[in-house]
């Protein structure tokens, strides 16, 4: 696949290299198979730059692969909770071998599910604790999913960091919906936290408040696309398109502007996961 010229249109969004997605499945059938719109689209709405998270092996791979072929993506790699119980150690040879790209940035997703509860909860944990310990050996940050499971995460990951192997890297909570006290751990923790559609959902009046107090350089932008589409788009497929409802929903509750909470998430997400030039 030849690497795509893809600049961004001159004007405001290039002064600012555009609002940032943490968190797309880019890599997901549904969106592979028309990338080039989905791509299109985004810049047109001031999406800048994407990371595409793995959440099974061969999901890890292609984001790898498209993360090398257009600048404007970055990758992360790992299994999802869902797949927990399918993890040996054969998955973290490979795991280890593509976090060697320079188009990865972050080890992930992996977490806690356990709303679905797809995979034994034991081995969900095992997970989690050896992605932690795949992300600490190449000093690489962490993207964290959980459903259900706000106390064992914090848990867990508090458990980790206390350990003599404990490492430093950064920790992202993607698409956080906990309560203001699972905020104030996470953030004790030095984790950073995800604000995607489910901010637009009626029934996240908890979460609108959480997020209208938290501090401005610990929050992220997300779609996790082409999951939770947010209101008024929810029934179709999300795309990072779509981020600047979430940016405009984040700034009316934050009393910010739009422009201010893109620019601010996007300072974070280069800092937080370190993303350079490629
Ligand atoms: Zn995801």
């Amino acid at each position: 696949m030849p690497r795509e010229q893809s600049e961004p249109p001159t004007g405001e969004v290039s002064a600012q290299r555009g609002a940032i997605d943490t968190h797309t499945h880019l890599n997901h059938p549904r969106l592979v198979r028309r990338l080039a719109q989905v791509l299109a689209r985004a810049r047109l709405a001031g999406v800048g730059e994407m990371i595409v998270v793995g959440y099974d092996l061969p999901s890890s791979e292609l984001a790898v692969e498209l993360a090398e072929h257009h600048r404007e993506l970055w990758a992360a790699v790992g299994v999802h909770p869902h797949d927990a119980g399918g993890i040996d150690q054969d998955t973290f040879g490979r795991l280890r071998d593509l976090a060697r790209s320079e188009a990865v940035v972050a080890i992930g997703e992996t977490g806690f599910d356990f709303h679905r509860d797809l995979s034994p909860r034991e081995s969900q944990v095992a997970a989690v604790q050896s992605h932690l310990a795949l992300a600490w050996e190449l000093d690489l940050p962490v993207i964290l999913h959980c459903r259900a499971a706000q106390e064992t995460l914090l848990d867990i990951v508090s458990e980790c960091r206390g350990k003599p192997s404990g490492g430093t890297s950064k920790l992202v909570w993607h698409c956080f919906d906990g309560t203001g006290e699972h905020a104030a751990r996470a953030l004790d923790l030095g984790m950073a936290l995800g604000l995607g559609g489910m901010l637009t959902y009626e029934k996240s009046e908890g979460l609108r408040r959480v997020a209208a107090e938290l501090p401005a350089d610990r929050i992220l932008l997300e779609t996790d696309c082409p999951y939770l589409t947010p209101q008024p788009r929810r029934g179709r497929d999300n795309e990072p398109a779509n981020l600047a409802i979430i940016a405009e929903c984040a700034a009316r509750l934050r009393g910010e502007s739009k422009h201010q909470v893109e620019e601010n998430t996007s300072q974070n997400a280069r800092r937080i996961l370190r993303l350079g030039k490629k």
